[in-house]
């Protein structure tokens, strides 16, 4: 297999890394109503000394808004509501942006809004208004009761299932569009069947996000890619997965080889029940790059650097899982968005997701699929004591392996002219 070169990040490879991008805007900071014990972004109130009830304020929501329209030059653009919980700011506040949307939206253009949202805020005033501005819910549900109070409790410990089912009804009864959410995390990796089967059958979810939960011990006050080299630990061994006092991960994280088998079993069930009705954005998108097409992922694409986020102070960040002072691009109140996001700064953050791939990677049939995953997940060493290995690789491997040669055969019905 050939070796792809490092460093080969110059003009040429520059005009793959297209003009486009995204923000994940955080207009009420990291405020939120549950304490998901594996939130990644709760501790933000006190890494970013934010107020205790942060709101974006008119000027700055002015600023972005106006901004990201600037920026952008295609005719579809696409905000995303995120948090903390976005819901928290109040439907009021949400009809100042759709204000503040329809007055810089230029002729010709049309605006999309995603709202990602534990549900349990939403009523029938809330289904009215999403309904009337075609927003499409994320809604975060990590599988059936048990497996989702495992983790998504309120700050009281209370389960929060029943709340999110309101939600999901309420959702249906206004017809609101919603896609699913899950973090698979140490406990619900155990029961692949049952997370999908829930979401499919029982919620009528067709459209799923899987997000593995990969959190280092120390993620409250160590940015990604400022960790210790001398502390990250080696593909296989017991530090590199969850349970050991000494992991590199918290217990919650979910380890390696259950992501692998998680994938591996879902994407069966998927494969024979499920090709072309329910939608899973991490086999979608292996579809799509084994046909030849460039990921629609950013963690399973060759550059990253094109989803920003930007915090209630105006703060941008280089993306949604670096809000850490070592990340800042700038303030939106200072400097336009998209001198930010197309900064040398900014795509040197997106080229590096491919020039700093460790050997092991570069050499790995599963390259041109997984592109060493996120690099805020490269938490351990290769078998050769290289850095820059992703935590997840040993799962990420064996499922490829498996399903490598399915995608192919998919790949190929799909290319066959229709009869
Ligand atoms: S750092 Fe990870 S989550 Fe962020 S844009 Fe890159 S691949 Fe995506
Ligand atoms: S499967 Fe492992 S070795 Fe292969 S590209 Fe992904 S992270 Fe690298």
């Amino acid at each position: 297999m050939d070796v792809i070169p490092l460093k080969t990040a110059n003009r040429d490879s520059a005009r793959a890394y297209t003009r486009r991008f995204h923000v994940m805007a955080k207009p009420g900071g990291a405020k939120c109503n549950i304490d998901c014990q594996y939130c990644f972004y709760l501790h933000k109130e006190a890494l970013l000394h934010q107020p205790k009830q942060p709101q974006m304020d008119s000027d700055t929501l002015d600023a972005f808004i106006r901004s990201y329209i600037e920026g952008q030059d295609g005719d579809e653009i696409t905000f995303s509501w995120q948090g903390g919980e976005p819901t928290l700011l109040g439907i009021d506040y949400f009809r100042q942006i759709v204000a503040l949307q329809q007055k810089y939206c230029p002729p010709g253009s049309t605006i999309h809004n995603d709202l990602q949202t534990n549900g349990i805020l939403l009523n029938d005033e809330w289904c009215h208004f999403l309904k009337e501005y075609g927003f499409l819910v994320g809604l975060s549900i990590d599988g059936p009761r048990d497996l989702h109070d495992k983790y998504r409790v309120t700050r009281s410990g209370k389960p929060t299932f029943d709340l999110v089912m309101a939600a999901v009804e309420l959702l249906h009864r206004h017809q609101v569009p919603f896609n699913t959410l899950a973090v698979i995390n140490r406990h619900n990796a155990l029961y692949p069947l049952e997370v999908y089967r829930f979401l499919t059958r029982e919620l009528g979810a067709r459209y799923i996000q899987f997000t593995p939960c990969v959190e280092p011990k120390d993620f409250k006050r160590a940015a990604p890619q400022y960790w210790n080299d001398n502390m990250l630990p080696v593909i296989g061994s017991e530090l590199s997965r969850p349970g050991h006092p000494m992991s590199i991960v918290t217990d919650w994280s979910v380890d390696p080889d259950d992501w692998g088998t998680f994938l591996t079993v879902v994407f069966e069930e998927w494969v024979n029940n499920d090709l072309g009705r329910v939608q899973v954005n991490l086999f979608e998108t292996a579809v799509a790059q084994t046909m030849g097409y460039a990921s629609q992922l950013c963690v399973t694409a060759e550059f990253c650097g094109k989803a920003l986020a930007i915090e209630h102070d105006g703060n941008v960040f280089s993306c949604d899982h670096f809000v850490y002072p070592e990340y800042r691009l700038g303030n939106i109140n200072q400097r336009p968005l998209s001198h930010m996001a197309l900064s040398t700064r900014q795509e040197a953050f997106g080229m590096s997701k491919r020039d700093s791939l460790p050997d092991y990677c570069r050499k790995c049939d599963h390259l041109h699929l997984c592109w060493g995953e996120c690099p805020k997940n490269r938490l351990i060493k290769s078998p050769d004591g290289e850095i820059g290995l992703n935590y997840l690789c040993p799962g990420i491997k064996s499922f490829f392996d498996y399903a490598s040669p399915i995608l192919v055969g998919i790949a190929h019905m799909l290319r066959k002219p229709v009869l």
